[in-house]
């Protein structure tokens, strides 16, 4: 399950080296050239991640950044900056206005990808597109694969990304609203009870492996993936 990064940036040369980049290490990539172009493709996709541009005609890159940020349906995307200024104050600003991080032009898309890949660990894990492990689940997003002692769990698509955003949250309790924007998207407006659907179905899915008491009902609250008893 590729992550999704959107790379906002009027230079079509950098455009293209950038997404040329992403998916050869394996992102799903979206380009826009102006931050008209990137509201629309956020608000019918949200991206795991931002690439920012500074300078773009109309709206600047940290305007924009700024109001990402403000915005509930998008604050927690993290947003990297690209810049061809490569000063302490500009960065303190681009750091202020809520990018989680900065790199200056010209960069190397090795350099860009290491940058990237960090930031996901970081801020959003589950799109890392890494192997987790929790207790006797082992969750595999390359593959796609589910697996508990050495047996493969059968999981949908939509219960694998549910899963995955859990199991990178171990403990942490998290609302239906929560658990919508970050597994199916912000912007998307599916109902509340949907989420429990799909709840069911994972715990379904993790019953081979007696796993399904991991995914506890938090009453009044939500959701939360966790290896202890539930209380
Ligand atoms: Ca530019």
């Amino acid at each position: 399950m590729a992550a999704t990064v959107l790379i906002v940036e009027d230079e079509s040369a950098i455009c293209e080296m950038v997404s040329f980049a992403l998916s050869r290490s394996g992102y799903d990539c979206h380009v826009a050239m102006d931050v008209e172009q990137a509201r629309r493709i956020i608000m019918q996709q949200r991206p795991d991640l931002i690439l920012l541009d500074w300078m773009l005609p109309g709206e600047t890159g940290l305007q924009f950044a700024r109001r990402l940020k403000q915005d509930r349906y998008t604050r927690e995307i993290p947003i990297i900056m690209l810049t061809a200024r490569g000063e302490e104050g500009d960065k303190v600003s681009g750091l202020e206005a809520g990018a989680d991080d900065y790199i200056a032009k010209p960069f190397s898309p090795k350099e860009l990808m290491a940058r990237i890949k960090a930031v996901l660990r970081r801020v959003a894990p589950h799109a890392a597109n890494e192997i987790v492990q929790v207790g006797a689940l082992l969750l595999d997003p390359g593959t796609h694969r589910v697996i508990a002692d050495a047996k493969e769990l059968r999981v949908g698509p939509t219960e694998f990304r549910l899963l995955n955003f859990l199991m990178t949250h171990p403990e942490h309790v998290f609302s239906r609203a929560q658990l919508l924007d970050n597994v199916w998207g912000t912007g998307v407006y599916i109902d509340e009870r949907t989420v429990d659907v799909h709840i069911r179905r994972l715990r379904e899915s993790l019953m081979p492996a007696k796993c399904e008491e991991m995914i506890q009902t938090v009453r009044g609250v939500g959701y939360r993936f966790s290896t202890q008893d539930p209380s």
